[in-house]
């Protein structure tokens, strides 16, 4: 009798660790109790349901992600099946058009304006109603966000203010241009872990020890 070995379905979360807010996209996971790892190679990628791109500088990660030889790798497991969320940075890696720039991964149907509402200083937080995400209504901190201008036809867009998109998706692709990971709702890592066909353990929304912003003590300078 020939044993056939077992192939786990794919059941965890990478945060792509290359640069930028990893470890506060880990922390949501945690809290959901949905598995997950810092990814750093292409090794990293066995098992993944999913692939986060964090915020931080897209100039930067897509030279390192090219660096790496980690682009080629990020498409096929793509196109085996593993979503993709891409958070402000993230964003604009997923985009198949960057205005005035050269589109890194290119895999959801956008045009997206770097640096939309102008310079760090003009960073802000806001609060909406998303109600395919949440029943609730959800914080958002924008931070030197990129604009979403236009989205294609299959492109369905989950938020919309004033002129611009703030949150869009695809079949595979989740892009926002905010940040939840730096808020305390958990609200859009759950509904990522359902996209990728995942079910978070924990039914918390919100962050309940959340009380001053968790990422600001991380920079926090011990005296
Ligand atoms: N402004 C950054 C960029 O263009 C994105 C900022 C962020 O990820 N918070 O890459």
């Amino acid at each position: 009798m020939t044993v056939l070995p077992i192939r786990k379905s794919p059941d965890l979360i990478g945060v792509l660790d290359l640069q930028g807010g990893v470890h506060e996209h880990l922390e949501h996971l945690d809290r959901l109790e949905i598995p997950s790892r810092r990814v750093k190679d292409a090794s990293d990628f066995t098992g993944l349901a999913g692939l986060i791109l964090p915020g931080g500088e897209s100039t930067c990660l897509a030279r390192l992600i090219t660096i790496f030889g980690l682009k080629d790798v990020i498409l096929q497991h793509y196109r085996l099946g593993m979503k993709i969320w891409g958070t402000c940075a993230g964003a604009i890696l997923l985009a198949e058009k960057v205005l005035g720039e050269n589109s890194c991964l290119g895999l959801i149907d956008i045009e997206i304006e770097r640096n939309g509402f102008g310079s760090q200083l003009d960073s802000f937080v806001a609060e909406s109603m998303i109600p395919a995400v949440s029943g609730e209504i959800l914080p958002l901190t924008f931070i030197r966000a990129p604009k979403i201008l236009k989205t294609g036809k299959e492109v369905n867009v989950l938020l919309r203010i004033d002129d611009y998109i703030a949150a869009a998706e695809n079949d595979g692709v989740l892009v926002t241009v905010f940040h939840p990971e730096l808020t305390g709702s958990v609200a859009f890592h759950r509904y990522f872990s359902e996209k990728c066909g995942l079910t978070p353990q924990s039914e918390a929304a919100v962050i309940s020890d959340w009380g001053m912003l968790s990422w600001m003590k991380h920079a926090r300078i011990a005296s």
